[in-house]
């Protein structure tokens, strides 16, 4: 279980930032509240820290843009003001960052695009890339296409797609509460918040109360994301986002909301989960340099060492990783069709390009994506 020191110390966190939280009581976007996240942001990217934001806002910022005072309530109405607001939020959020020398990518995904193997794939190779050259992404969900946030005020379910996505070791949702309490505090004056609880804990749904799966931001979304955070090895964490530097105290450590962690160990959740993930469609045959490399280096899998593919298998699928002497050693997400993969067997990286008139990844299969059997 991990603790909050270790959880302070960890390095690629996804933080989830609400609309209750950023919305400037009904007058658009907080923008001092904005400014002061990002200078922590970028004072956790100075100690070293890989940050993805997933903000919400889009909605009140376009109605403050258009002057609205009351929240539309046909939903293609939410749709046309989040589009527009999103540039707001987006400007707000650039704004800040330029400051500090750091650059930012909007990024709009749908829970749909993370279930496709294919998009899943482009999304996880266009967020690793983001980091590798040290900008945020700020990530919302493409309201045009998708209504999950709008109707169930649900970017916590999208934050945990995130966090698995690009295997965070961190998931810290910001919102406008301490944490989770044992009763709702509304209503019970003896609630008493909850300092760690294991994510999987059951006891602790219960606890969310009256927040139903459809309750708006409410605290069941977070339980849930925490649970489905914990899938890839993430710790969550809740806690209040308006708490002078909050962030920078988490990084410190210090006993800010609630902490979820997942049971098993980081490392052994993210394999049974990529390794649980998906039925093998194929399977790559390697040669012996690339099955001792494979196993003895943990390296990411080129063309160069593959003798022959068997299977039909699509950009994103799992395949088998069969060593010279036709043991299953390996598995993971291919970033090439079988097709294509006929095609490069046995080349180069460089020469891909020539091979198919475009590269997708250089590896076959990248390390981060390949579990050993
Ligand atoms: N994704 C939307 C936003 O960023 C929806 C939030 C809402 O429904 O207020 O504002």
């Amino acid at each position: 279980m991990t603790n909050r020191t270790e959880l302070g110390r960890s390095q690629r966190w996804v933080i989830k930032i609400g609309s209750s939280l950023i919305t400037n009581e009904g007058r658009g976007l907080d923008t001092d509240a904005i400014h002061d996240w990002a200078e922590q942001m970028a004072e956790l990217r100075s100690q070293g820290k890989e940050l993805l934001l997933v903000s919400s806002g889009a909605v009140a910022e376009g109605m403050a843009r258009l002057g609205m005072t009351q929240r539309p309530r046909a939903l293609y109405e939410l749709q046309a003001v989040a589009a527009l607001g999103q540039m707001g939020l987006i400007q707000h959020f650039e704004t800040c960052f330029k400051q500090h020398d750091i650059h930012t990518a909007q990024v709009l995904l749908t829970h749909d695009d993370l279930s496709d193997r294919q998009r899943y794939l482009n999304a996880r190779s266009t967020l690793r890339t983001l980091l590798s050259i040290g900008a945020i992404p700020i990530i919302n969900e493409n309201d045009t296409v998708a209504t999950d946030e709008i109707r169930f005020g649900d970017n916590d379910t999208l934050a945990a797609l995130v966090a698995n996505l690009v295997e965070a070791d961190a998931l810290i949702i910001l919102t406008d509460q301490q944490g989770l309490y044992n009763k709702d505090p509304r209503q019970h004056s003896d609630a008493e918040l909850i300092s760690e609880a294991d994510a999987m804990d059951p006891e602790i749904l219960g606890m969310a109360g009256s927040g139903s799966p459809l309750g708006r931001g409410g605290m069941y979304t977070k339980i849930t994301a925490a649970q489905r955070a914990a899938r890839s090895g993430a710790a969550t964490l809740i806690a209040a986002g308006n708490s002078e530097n909050v962030l920078l105290e988490i990084a410190n450590g210090t006993g800010f909301g609630t902490l979820l962690s997942p049971k098993t160990e980081p490392i052994a959740a993210r394999k049974q989960w990529l390794a649980g993930h998906l039925v093998v469609k194929g399977k790559v045959h390697l040669d012996k340099g690339a099955s001792h490399a494979l196993t003895e280096d943990g390296v990411s899998l080129l063309a160069v060492g593959v003798t022959e593919i068997s299977g039909v298998f699509n950009r994103g699928d799992m395949v088998s990783c069969v060593s010279h002497e036709g043991r299953e050693i390996a598995r993971g997400l291919v970033n090439y069709s079988s097709v294509d993969a006929n095609k490069i067997k046995g080349l180069s990286s460089n020469a891909i390009e020539g091979a198919l008139g475009y590269v997708d990844e250089p590896e076959l299969i990248h390390r981060d994506n390949l579990v050993l059997i």
